[in-house]
């Protein structure tokens, strides 16, 4: 499996795009999350951006899923022909439905292309795209499933926005990458994750490596130096503050 950090950012963070994960493994492909910045640099990274496969929104928040009508309009002028398979919280389809209609109204009719839908919850165990997909309620704001996707040899979580819960905790278990919202440096915020929470969540779920996004952008600006001596001081697995456009390979 092959994760590109499209992007890495919070919301409204002016150097770098949304968090948002491009997972490859064998010929297919899976975008996490498309917020309103995420979109274009998801294009700038994508080695075949018309083969994407299928995209997960976490929850329904503008960083996380308003970047599609940018994806699926530039795919529709790109001449796409293949399905796409869009999955989310239960509603995904009128969401984006909906969101479609406010940003290019009748954009679709000109596609050449249909979008599968597929609502995700907890519990729900299957396999699309030549991966396994499972779900796993986090703590947020606003209801959110952290995803974690098997292939036939490795596996990744992906926590969305939120604090761990002891479900997210079980998803995670045993996984090689843990990527997770790590809004502050220290657990501060309901509902949001932390640098140190991150690292001991990804310690406990017995990962291989751990991942930090979504950092707050004047905690990722003022504190990336004390962040990165931190994760360089982790000696029992790796500890990552990726770049966008950063590949880590499991
Ligand atoms: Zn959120």
């Amino acid at each position: 499996m092959r994760v590109t950090f499209a992007g890495v950012g919070e919301a409204f963070d002016e150097t770098v795009p949304n968090t948002s994960l491009l997972v490859h493994s064998g010929g297919s492909s899976v975008l996490l999350d498309c917020g309103f910045t995420a979109a274009c640099a998801f294009w700038g990274m994508a080695d075949n951006p018309l083969a994407l496969d299928a995209v997960y929104i976490s929850h329904f928040h503008g960083d996380h899923y308003f970047g599609l009508p940018a994806l699926l309009v530039r795919s529709i002028e790109e001449g796409r022909t293949k399905r796409l398979t869009i999955l989310g919280p239960s509603g995904i389809e009128s969401r984006v439905t909906r969101l479609m209609e406010m940003a290019y109204s009748n954009a679709m009719a000109r596609a050449q292309f249909g979008i599968f839908f597929v609502e995700c919850d907890p519990g729900q165990d299957f396999r699309h795209a030549g991966f396994r997909f499972r779900f796993a309620m986090t703590n947020h704001a606003m209801p959110c499933q952290a995803i974690r996707l098997d292939d036939q040899k490795t596996s990744l979580f992906y926590s969305g926005d939120g604090q761990s819960t002891a479900d997210t905790l079980a998803l995670a278990s045993g996984s090689d990458l843990v990527v997770h919202e790590s809004y502050t440096l220290e657990p501060e915020h309901v509902g949001h994750g932390s640098v140190t929470a991150s690292v001991d969540f990804a310690r406990k779920a017995g990962a291989k490596a751990c991942a930090l996004v979504h950092l707050q952008r004047t905690v990722r600006r003022e504190r990336k130096a004390v962040i990165r001596a931190r994760a360089n001081g982790v000696t029992d697995m790796k500890v990552l503050l990726p770049e966008p456009g950063d590949i880590h390979i499991l």
